[in-house]
């Protein structure tokens, strides 16, 4: 990995270094492909070394065995992530206008975990440690994309500060307010939830036993994931705009205490809390993943709701298959440019990505109403699937895959 200078040719350019475009970028340079990396962000720092709560990432990913697993094949796993990541057995959602309630447990289907919680900047690490083995990945900071006009192949690309680059392929990965994407004009689909999520680390009062609970409350879904510490959970707490406003400028007592009001019995009961950060929530997929020599990847082609925390492990698919139909188009002798593997890729992510984005939609308003009809059929449909062991392992198989 080299920091490179002014103009450059490149013949896969990535924009934006979160996540997405540093798996993208080690996955193809694991390939053997020649890819550079631009971000307009400086360089991530490193995660200070503590456990204090102020010395938690605020956010966190509750990562899927699958997506583990792509991020091993990677070299993004082993040392960096995995020494704080918490794994998590077991989960347990509920309603709270009503008994409707479902728990799942890595047993039922025979699996050591159901998942680990890790922070997303120490996932940014260990993806940076593992492309630094690799050489033909580059890595350009504060550079910002700026323009980008059709050459032939592929594409000319100016950022902010000036440098250009030549690439025969570019790919999207700046998330959900993708510069890209507008750029090319390329249209989505996308409306607000009028929510915003509060993120903060919070101390409980008993051990976490490496369970997440989630409470869907009617002014939007509460979730507690536990970190590497015991004692320590990540809260994802999602609130109409209005209660927002409400809740987020609470002294840290009465933050925790509305927080314990929120949770209820069924939750455990928090201590003390950190700071806290709040981001606006919306949905948003481009009606089209790709353009001619260029691809969109993960939050740049498609933004959820956290209520299923599956953002990242969508884009991680996104990543890998992508990955995998440019290998496949240059064994067949495709160049770089061709539209062949990106139509495929399209194809292949388009269909999963929009059932998440509906099945989000179905729960946001399943369970963001007291329609009496809505509340009994909601709850009902809980303990039935609680009930339904072949029914609920079938939940659990999907939801980890
Ligand atoms: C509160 C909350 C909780 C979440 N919890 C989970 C969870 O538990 N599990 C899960 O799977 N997902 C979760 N998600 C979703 C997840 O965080 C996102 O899907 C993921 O971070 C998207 O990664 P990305 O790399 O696509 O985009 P980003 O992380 O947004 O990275 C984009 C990068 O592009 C760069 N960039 C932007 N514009 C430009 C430009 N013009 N030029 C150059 N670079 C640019 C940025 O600096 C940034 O580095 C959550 C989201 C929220 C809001």
């Amino acid at each position: 990995m080299h920091d490179l200078g002014q103009a450059n040719s490149t013949d896969i350019l990535i924009i934006g270094s979160g996540i997405a475009g540093l798996s993208l970028a080690t996955a193809l340079g694991y390939e053997g492909f020649s890819v550079t990396v631009i971000d307009g962000a400086s360089r991530p720092a490193h995660a200070p070394p503590g456990k204090e709560l102020s010395d938690w990432d605020l956010r966190v990913s509750a990562l899927t065995p699958a997506s583990i697993a792509f991020l091993e094949s990677i070299g993004a796993w082993k040392g960096a992530v995995s020494h704080r990541a918490g794994p998590y057995g077991a989960m347990r959602v509920w309603d709270a206008n009503g008994s409707g309630r479902i728990a799942f447990h890595a047993d039922e289907i025979d699996v050591p975990s159901l998942g680990h919680i890790v922070e997303n900047r120490e996932i940014l690490q260990a993806l940076l440690q593992s492309a630094q083995t690799l050489p033909d990945v580059s890595f350009c900071w504060e550079h910002a994309l700026e323009a980008m006009a059709p050459a032939d192949p592929g594409w000319s690309v100016t950022c902010a500060n000036g440098v250009q680059f030549h690439a025969d392929l570019v790919i999207g990965a700046d998330g959900a307010r993708s510069k890209a994407r507008q750029l090319l004009g390329m249209p989505t689909r996308e409306w607000s939830y009028a929510q915003t999520a509060i993120v903060a680390t919070v101390e409980l009062d008993c051990d976490h036993a490496e369970t997440c609970w989630q409470v869907f409350l009617e002014s939007g879904p509460l979730a507690m994931l536990p970190l590497a510490d015991p004692h320590k959970v990540a809260i994802v707490w999602s609130l109409d705009n209005a209660a927002h406003r409400r809740v987020v400028d609470l002294s840290d007592r009465a933050f925790v205490d509305a927080l314990n009001r929120a949770m209820g019995p069924s939750g455990p009961v928090a201590g003390s809390v950190g700071p806290r950060a709040s981001f606006p929530l919306s949905q948003a997929h481009a009606l089209d993943y790709c353009d001619e020599s260029f691809a969109l990847v993960a939050d740049a082609a498609h933004s959820f709701h956290p209520l299923a925390g599956q953002g990242i492990n969508l884009g991680l698919t996104d990543v890998a298959v992508l990955t995998e139909e440019l290998v496949a188009s240059r064994a067949g002798g495709l160049a770089l440019s061709s539209a062949v593997p990106l139509r495929r890729y399209q194809r292949r992510r388009k269909t999963e990505n929009l059932a998440m984005m509906a099945a989000m939609e179905g729960f946001k308003r399943g369970f963001g109403t007291l329609n009496p009809l809505a509340v009994v059929s909601r709850n009902l449909g809980l303990n039935m699937v609680d009930q339904q062991g072949w029914l609920k392992r079938w939940f659990m198989r999907h939801a980890i895959s």
